[in-house]
């Protein structure tokens, strides 16, 4: 019949429209590397847009001989052109490189073509605790609890490696297939290059600094990247960040009034309010990073991992 034609006509239109997105969508790059003077090409399939960064899009990579996957950060390399963003992303590769730890993202290698930088990431598949804690209003202790110690053995490695975050925020805690944590991004990773040394660039993201990093006659150090990780545990808790004002100056200075509240229908424990009121301190009482993990807010049982179900609904037991 003729409406069936049309409606099969139309069924064929809409094929092609999906083939040539995809198509579009998909692309072939090459890596070329000269091993024992001989060029070795690698082929690559290119697909979806895993995320867009400042300067940066992630994007899902496969080695199409060994089939693995990978999440390739790319950054296109004419925007590297202006002012030291060239030295940055040098100094993120060459930092980022160097770390192993099982709550870091891998990162496996990096290559370039005509256009772009890749830089070959293990692929996080369950986006991050942005997006958990977006889809889940709120966290239960527990939880916090299971993701704060993976995070504490995150930073402590970074300690040793003398190496400060100072970006660490939920949309850069990425959890993998398995619920692991993995920090990503050292786009504003430093080096440290002794004990005393103290870093004076005010950077981050509003709602995440130290009172310290405002007063560069002070300067920040490690225990700035655990003020953010109070910042991360409260959010997740609660559902809100601690010092959210109208105004970049109002959060200002509640951060540096140490003004925030516990929201009192949570009922959150003891432990839990002490444990953020010892992180929420200015730097010479706060915590230290080694005596997190013996606080008595991790003496209650947490598991290892959260099971994924936890992505879309609160754990059974909490
Ligand atoms: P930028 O340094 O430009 O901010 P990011 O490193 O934050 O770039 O990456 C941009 C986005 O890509 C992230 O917000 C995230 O959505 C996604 N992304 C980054 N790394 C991974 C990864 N390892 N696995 C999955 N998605 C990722």
């Amino acid at each position: 019949s003729r409406r069936g034609l049309a409606l099969k006509k139309s069924k064929q239109k809409n094929k092609e429209i999906f083939d040539y997105t995809k198509l579009k969508m998909s692309k072939t790059i090459t890596q070329k590397e000269v091993i024992n003077g001989e060029v070795q090409t690698t082929q690559y399939l290119k697909t979806d847009l895993l995320g867009k960064g400042g300067f940066a899009k992630c994007y899902k990579m496969e080695n199409l001989s060994t089939k693995k996957v990978y999440a390739a950060k790319t950054v296109v390399k004419k925007t590297l052109l202006e002012g030291d963003k060239k030295e940055k992303l040098d100094r993120e590769i060459s930092i980022h490189s160097s770390l192993s730890h099982p709550n870091i993202v891998d990162f496996y290698y990096n290559f370039e073509d005509k256009e772009n930088i890749y830089i070959m990431l293990d692929l996080c598949s369950n986006k991050s605790l942005f997006e958990l804690l977006r889809r889940r209003g709120r966290l239960s202790e527990m939880e916090v609890r299971c993701y704060t110690a993976q995070i504490v053995q995150a930073l402590i490695y970074l300690k040793q490696s003398k190496v400060l975050h100072r970006d660490l925020k939920l949309a850069n805690l990425f959890l993998d297939e398995k619920m692991q944590i993995k920090l990503g991004d050292f786009g504003l990773a430093t080096r440290i290059c002794s004990p005393k040394d103290r870093r004076r660039t005010i950077c981050g993201t509003p709602n995440y600094i130290a009172p310290e990093i405002m007063d560069p006659k002070i300067g920040h150090s490690y225990s700035a990247d655990l003020w953010a990780l109070g910042v991360v545990m409260f959010t997740l808790l609660t559902g809100r960040p601690p010092f959210q004002a109208s105004t970049l100056d109002a959060t200002y200075s509640k951060i540096k009034r140490l003004d925030y509240r516990f929201p009192t229908m949570c009922n959150h424990s003891k432990e839990c309010k002490d444990l953020i009121s010892k992180i929420f301190s200015k730097e010479s009482n706060r915590i230290q990073l080694e005596d997190i993990m013996d606080h008595d807010f991790f003496n209650k049982k947490y598991p290892d991992l959260m099971p994924n179900s936890t992505l879309l609904c609160p754990p059974s037991i909490s």
